[in-house]
């Protein structure tokens, strides 16, 4: 089965690797990588690595279409998460050091 979208990867063609050139002496090509869907990439797992080949190809799309990318969802306000902040001593070792650990807790404020 050959289930599979081209990379949307704006220069995947330009990589030089030997696994995109294609045609014959004298008339070849770099060519766009195949992505193929599997179980791992499609269907509940849908993610980046179902439509880009490599990180630095989903890089460079983000990179190139950023502004359209983030008019998807724009931020236009800073989100804020409660939380309750808990300082205490903890012991290490046989010896007497000690080092204050954070503990930063999620308050659920629906009464959850
Ligand atoms: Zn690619």
């Amino acid at each position: 089965m050959s289930n599979f979208v081209w990379c949307h990867g704006p220069g995947c063609h330009k990589s030089h690797t030997q696994d995109r050139i294609r045609g014959v002496k004298g008339s070849k090509v770099l060519r766009t990588k195949k992505v193929q869907q599997t179980t791992y990439n499609s269907g509940e797992r849908l993610s980046m690595y179902s439509y880009f080949c490599s990180q630095g190809c989903y890089n460079d799309f983000a990179n190139t279409y950023v502004r359209e990318v983030i008019a998807i969802a724009p931020r236009t306000e800073a989100l804020e998460t409660p939380i309750e902040v808990t300082k205490e001593q903890v012991q290490y070792g046989w010896r007497d050091g000690t080092y204050t650990n954070t503990r930063i807790t999620t308050v659920d404020n629906n009464g959850g």
